[in-house]
């Protein structure tokens, strides 16, 4: 059964680990992470962007799929479906269709607008036991089509969000989304430090997890930040996997061809992805 994702951040924030939230495009990105998870007891949040939620047919497509493989995995360790960078609609759609956790991000607007929303997304949240992710400060690079500018998030927005009620909150503190250029100065702790100080136990989350350096996210961890949002990194080891078979002309052996064995590599770079992500944030064992 899917979980919201309050209690399992709670006892990593407490315990000094994260959770990775790992997004997903298909079938073979959710069994591929969801088998990892069990295989680790590691709980585990699944991401789903409105465009991948789009693309897989909907919210309820999706939570009809994520439902169906805990059953039949026999997945026991602390599943949450979460909505990624949800705008107004989407996050009241995908709780009415079944997520057990949305973000709503309303980091585009100014903080007062911000602030009403999210008040009204919690609101129908606590009523569904759904836990609510908020943003405060865009995060860089591009979320969907949406591309911000890199800012850095006012830890006194940030407490002002956090005092509403959410279950975590993510705030810019020098991340981006994708692959992180050369001239990158680095996520700056300072600000995080400050954030962590206004918002106490609350559970931070930290955007663009690909391409941050392991030592950065570690810190990152030790100042409070329990979700670990991890993206482009799987898209990266699933494409190098995929041309890697078919640039050794294996899609032309035998019955190479069949979308079974020509995806199967891909699944299994996600899955080795996965696993070095959750041994990175130290959630293995913690289910
Ligand atoms: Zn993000």
């Amino acid at each position: 059964m899917l979980v919201s994702a309050k209690e399992m951040l709670t006892k990593a924030k407490a315990g000094k680990y994260a959770v990775g939230q790992f997004n997903i495009n298909n079938l073979e990105w959710t069994k591929a992470i969801l088998l990892t998870a069990q295989e680790c007891n590691s709980p585990v949040i699944l991401g789903v962007s409105e465009g991948a939620a789009k693309y897989m047919c909907g919210f309820n497509t999706v939570a009809g799929m994520v439902n169906g493989m805990l059953k039949t995995l026999n997945i026991t360790v602390p599943v949450a479906l979460h909505l990624d960078h949800g705008s107004y609609d989407a996050a009241l759609q995908a709780m009415e269709d079944g997520f057990s956790s949305v973000m709503f991000d309303g980091s585009h607007y100014g903080i007062e607008e911000n602030i009403e929303k999210t008040k009204e997304i919690i609101r129908i949240a606590n009523e569904k036991g759904i836990s609510v992710e908020a943003e405060v400060g865009a995060i860089g690079g591009e979320e969907d089509g949406v591309i911000g500018g890199g800012e850095v998030a006012d830890p006194d927005e940030c407490k002002m969000i956090a005092d509403l009620g959410v279950t975590m909150l993510a705030a810019g503190i020098g991340n981006i989304h994708g692959v992180y250029p050369e001239n990158w100065q680095g996520l700056n702790f300072e600000v995080l430090a400050k954030i962590q100080e206004k918002t106490g136990t609350m559970p931070l989350v930290l955007h663009g997890g690909t391409g941050i350096p392991a030592e950065m996210v570690k810190k990152a961890i030790t100042l409070g930040v329990s979700k670990v949002n991890v993206n482009t990194e799987c898209q990266l080891a699933f494409a190098a996997a995929t041309r890697k078979y078919i640039e050794d002309g294996k899609d032309q052996q035998g019955k190479g061809f069949d979308p079974r064995k020509l995806l199967a590599p891909g699944v299994e770079a996600i899955k080795e992805t996965v696993k070095e992500k959750m041994e990175l944030f130290g959630s293995v064992g913690k289910a």
